[in-house]
């Protein structure tokens, strides 16, 4: 159904407003026009110890499980880029920095939650309290820069992603990880989590994602025959996260 409401994208007013489960009541729209999926209920929370110890589970009871899931995606990004400064934005406890780092990676995290980034710093690791909207770095600083199910809660996409594309050195890439809009639990007003929470700004689509990293001086360098199999996932409906990897064009 189309309705007068315009996507915060590219200002394209058809849309389709995809119905909620009983256990959502938020505002879900697809937009005919870039294929954005967003939540007009978009509501910023405070990640605070509940968030990471409560409401949303005890996050560090499958560490071992979360840092095995981040050193298979860290091989991916390997296969489109140089080792070096990895930059994980929104790393929560600090499971991708660790992956990263037992793979060869100099790597660090920022993440917007005092308790979280806390956390990680006991393990060991190099984690920053900050904002993704407004990094602490130089310019041209990380070989790799990930946002692994973090971007969906920037609330601000342009913002965050200029910064990203600011710190990366050129040559670099970024890596996205977010939850699949096209997903069979979403097509069907399933329970998933991905569009569940009110502090999700978007859920992402291939087609929206590429163009929207394309449009911003990105390249698309996802590696083929991983790509391939990430085709014949989504056709069926079985990818729960997309995941794309876009270089910041040298020069
Ligand atoms: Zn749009």
């Amino acid at each position: 159904m189309t309705r007068t409401l315009k996507c915060p994208n590219c200002g394209c007013e058809e849309n389709r407003h995809m119905a909620t489960t009983p256990e959502c009541k938020l505002g879900w729209y697809r937009c005919a026009g870039c294929d954005m999926v967003w939540n007009k209920d978009y509501n910023l929370r405070e990640y605070n110890e509940d968030y990471f110890t409560g409401c949303a589970g005890d996050y560090d009871d499958c560490r071992m499980k979360r840092v095995a899931t981040g050193m298979r995606r860290v091989l991916i990004a390997r296969m489109v880029s140089k080792k070096g400064r990895l930059l994980d934005i929104g790393c929560s406890m600090g499971y991708f920095v660790e992956a990263a780092g037992k793979l060869g990676y100099d790597a660090e995290g920022v993440e917007i939650s005092k308790y979280a980034a806390e956390y990680a710093r006991k393990k060991g690791l190099k984690v920053n309290c900050g904002d993704a909207l407004n990094l602490s770095y130089p310019d041209n600083t990380f070989s790799v820069v990930t946002y692994m199910n973090s971007l969906e809660h920037v609330g601000d996409l342009d913002k965050s992603l200029s910064e990203a594309y600011r710190v990366l050195a050129p040559g670099g890439c970024v890596m996205i990880v977010g939850p699949n809009a096209n997903y069979w639990k979403m097509l069907t007003k399933q329970s998933y989590h991905g569009w569940e929470k009110p502090d999700h700004c978007v859920t992402f689509t291939y087609k929206f994602l590429r163009n929207y990293l394309t449009a911003r001086d990105f390249e698309i360098v996802n590696p083929p025959v991983y790509s391939f199999f990430r085709f014949l996932l989504n056709a069926i409906h079985l990818d729960k996260n997309v995941t794309v990897l876009a270089r910041k064009k040298a020069g």
